[in-house]
């Protein structure tokens, strides 16, 4: 199943869970609008090249679209679709009154200078400027954009449409408007939501924990479990994966990636096949979509997983690992942490405002923790796996602020 077949499943099998009406569930699966560009980049070498880029509007009842731009090579309409259908669902259950959208370049960003990384974020904000906006669609970065893309995208705008309010776009640095906490929020909400989920996923205290993706939300997260005394036993990322029983030494695994491009090598740290695989409590998939599917599940060991990524899990290795009794705390919950810091992003910029790091960390202390509880309320009441739980608990949300027509 392609991500797109999955997050439309996912749609149908909540949406009967929820007691919705078909009406309400097709209008759910039906995506408001998609935009194609292809944008033309002046390259150092002088010559010209074209980036095909995508961006996907799925629905704004309860507000407006809001979503990340991937920059990837592999990167296609299906997958952005997915994506944004799960923006809708992510930011419902996360509480807060954003819709779900969804960008993509196709692009191998390790190819491109700095400046010519900046001309192509500026040519997609030329492309489009007319659909994004403030109170309109929001975007914000995704996997191998920064703030640094983010702030480019930002200058853009509001050279071509006046608004300099930031509000157009999160996720930007702090001195041009981003929000404090914003770097390490997908992390610290995974780690919020797990904390108030703990005792119910009988996890042991000093669980062993693996993480697949080494990036923002995957190497921030493992730290953070790591400070809260969570013992780390394995991490990958798109070169390799490195293993300790007794625990990894992050500092170090840290510092070897920085000086070598690959956690493979670090001191204490043995090189493994597959992190998927190695013997932990809990495991955190934080890479890309469709990382756990059929033929790889039958490794998995954990009893607990938390999707740090979007989409990690396909349907076929999602009903497997239900059946195994695993417990799957699925990503539109896990990682609503990074959407809901970018709609306090957004908050404070179309209030000239400043929150502190601790009164950022508060608000997402309470929408974390409501949203966890509601989703495990709807699990017990319901009976129904967790992600389904989530969904119902989004999509009634949803079908509550349905426009007539
Ligand atoms: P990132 O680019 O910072 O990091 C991605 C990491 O995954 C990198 O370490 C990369 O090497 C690794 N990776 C890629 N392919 C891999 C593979 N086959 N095996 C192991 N590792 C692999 O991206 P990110 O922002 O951390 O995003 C990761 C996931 O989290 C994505 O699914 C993204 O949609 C999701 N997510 C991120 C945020 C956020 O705020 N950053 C918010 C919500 C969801």
């Amino acid at each position: 199943m392609t991500p797109n077949e999955t997050a439309r499943e996912q749609i149908k099998t909540a949406g009967a869970a929820a007691g919705l009406n078909r009406e309400t569930i097709e209008r759910l699966l039906n995506i408001d609008r998609e935009v194609h560009a292809s944008l033309p980049v002046r390259m150092d070498s002088g010559g010209l090249r074209f980036f095909s880029a995508y961006r996907v509007e799925h629905n704004n009842w309860r507000g407006p679209y809001k979503g990340g731009i991937r920059w990837h090579e592999k990167v296609d309409i299906d997958e952005v679709r997915a994506l944004a259908i799960w923006m809708t669902l992510k930011c419902a259950i996360a509480g807060i009154p954003m819709g779900g959208g969804k960008g993509g370049v196709v692009v191998n960003p390790k190819e491109l200078s700095v400046g010519e990384k900046e001309r192509l974020a500026r040519a997609w904000a030329k492309a489009f400027a007319d659909i994004i906006g403030p109170k309109k669609d929001v975007p914000a970065p995704d996997v191998n954009t920064t703030s640094a893309e983010m702030d480019w995208i930002e200058d853009e705008f509001s050279k071509i449409t006046g608004d300099k309010s930031g509000a157009v776009i999160t996720g930007k640095s702090v001195p041009n408007g981003g929000s404090l906490g914003r770097d390490k929020a997908t992390a610290r909400g995974g780690m919020l939501v797990l904390e108030a989920l703990r005792e119910r996923l009988e996890l042991p205290a000093g669980a062993r924990v693996a993480v697949q993706g080494f990036g923002n939300a995957g190497g921030t997260f493992a730290r953070l479990a790591s400070e809260a005394g969570y013992k780390i036993v394995a991490v990958s990322d798109s070169k390799g994966a490195v293993a300790n029983l007794n625990g990894l030494n992050l500092a170090a695994i840290e510092a070897h990636k920085r000086e070598n491009g690959t956690l493979v090598g670090a001191p204490d740290a043995e090189a493994v096949e597959d992190v998927l695989a190695v013997d932990c409590d809990l495991l955190i998939p934080a890479a890309l979509e469709n990382s756990i599917r059929e033929d790889n599940v039958g490794g998995v060991k954990a009893k607990v997983i938390l999707e740090l990524a979007n989409g990690p899990t396909t349907r076929e290795a999602d009903e497997i690992l239900q059946s195994r009794g695993v417990l799957i705390v699925p990503d539109s919950l896990a990682n609503s942490g990074g959407v809901t810091v970018s709609y306090f992003e957004w908050e404070q910029n179309t209030t000239n405002a400043k929150w502190t790091a601790e009164e950022v960390d508060a608000k997402l202390q309470e929408k974390m923790k409501a949203a966890a509880e509601e989703m495990w309320k709807t699990h017990e009441e319901l009976a129904v796996p967790l992600r389904v739980a989530a969904h119902v608990v989004a999509m009634r949300r949803l079908a509550e602020v349905a426009p007539a027509i």
